[in-house]
C-alpha cells in the first residue's frame, strides 16, 4: 500500500517584498485507500500545498519533507512524481495549446505504465470512460483546457484520474464552480475511482458541499498554512454550521 507521509512541511512563495512563508508545518499522511478532505477558510494555504506538492517552482520548499513510500517527492521532476503516482489536479489548470485531450491522454498514460497502451483497448476505455462522466465524444479533439467551461476542467481531470489511475490522488477544489448535475457527475467519478481502493485521495476544498456526495474518511481543518483539528466525517458537519470563524480568530 502506497503512502504519501508529509512532514512539518514549510513552504515560502516569492513576491515583491521577497519570500513570504505561506506553510508552516503541515503534517499529514494518506494511504492508498483512504480520502481525507482539507478544508479551510479562502487565503490559508491549501493551493499553495498542492502546488507544492505538484513541484511548481514559485513555492519553495524551506523546511520539512514528503515522501511516497520513503521516496523523497521533492527531489523528483514533475514526470517522476506522475510516474511514481502521484496526481495532482490543480485549482486553477493550464492550457496546454496544439495538444488535443485524446494525445494528452494516451501521452500520459504512455508515460506512467511505461508502455503505450494498446490502441483498440486503448480507445475504448477512453470512450467508456467519457461517457460515464457525461462527456461529449467531440471533447476528445479540443486542445487541452482551451476555453474548457469550469465544467468541462473538472470533468476532464476526473477523466485523467480514471484512466491514469493513481496511488494518490490530489485535488484542489474539483467542487469550485460546478452546478449541482456537474458535481454529481464529478464526485461519482471521484468515488469510482476509490471504489478499486487503490487510489489515496486528497481532497482540498472550501465548501462543505461536496462531501455530502464523497464521504471522507478523514477532515483536516487548515488555517494559517497548517492543519490545525482533524478528525472523522461528522468535523465537516460541524463546519458547515459553524464555519471556520473559530481557527481563524484563534491565531491557531
Ligand atoms: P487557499 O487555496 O487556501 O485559498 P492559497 O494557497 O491560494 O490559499 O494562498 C495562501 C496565501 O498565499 C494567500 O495569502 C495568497 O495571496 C498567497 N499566495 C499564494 N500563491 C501566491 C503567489 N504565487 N504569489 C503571491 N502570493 C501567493
Ligand atoms: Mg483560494
Ligand atoms: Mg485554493
Amino acid at each position: 500500500m502506497a503512502t504519501l507521509e508529509i512532514n512539518d512541511l514549510h513552504v515560502s512563495v516569492e513576491t515583491e517584498g521577497g519570500p513570504n512563508e505561506i506553510l508552516r508545518g503541515v503534517d499529514l499522511t494518506v494511504k492508498q485507500g483512504e480520502t481525507h478532505a482539507i478544508m479551510g477558510p479562502n487565503g490559508s494555504g491549501k493551493s499553495t500545498l498542492a502546488y507544492s506538492l505538484a513541484g511548481h517552482p514559485k513555492y519553495t520548499v524551506t523546511g520539512g519533507s514528503v515522501k511516497l513510500d520513503g521516496e523523497d517527492v521533492l527531489e523528483m521532476s514533475v514526470d517522476e512524481r506522475a510516474r511514481a503516482g502521484v496526481f495532482l489536479a490543480m485549482q486553477y489548470p493550464v492550457e496546454v495549446p496544439g495538444v488535443s485531450v485524446s494525445n494528452f491522454l494516451r501521452t500520459s498514460a504512455t508515460a506512467i505504465r511505461g508502455e503505450a497502451p494498446k490502441l483498440r483497448t486503448w480507445v475504448k476505455e477512453v470512450k467508456e470512460a467519457m461517457e460515464r462522466l457525461s462527456i461529449d465524444p467531440k471533447f476528445a479533439e479540443r486542445n487541452v483546457n482551451e476555453g474548457f467551461s469550469g465544467g468541462e476542467k473538472k470533468r476532464h481531470e476526473i477523466l485523467q484520474l480514471e484512466l491514469l489511475k493513481p496511488k494518490i490522488a490530489v485535488l484542489d477544489e474539483t467542487d469550485s464552480g460546478l452546478d449541482v448535475d456537474a458535481l454529481r457527475v464529478v464526485s461519482e467519478g471521484v468515488n469510482r475511482v476509490r471504489e478499486g481502493g487503490e487510489v489515496g485521495t486528497l481532497l482540498i476544498t472550501h465548501y462543505t458541499r461536496i462531501l455530502r456526495y464523497i464521504k471522507p474518511d478523514f477532515v483536516h481543518v487548515f488555517a494559517n498554512g497548517r492543519i490545525v483539528e482533524s478528525g472523522g466525517a461528522e468535523l465537516a458537519d460541524k463546519l458547515e454550521e459553524e464555519g471556520y470563524e473559530e481557527y481563524v480568530k484563534g491565531g491557531a
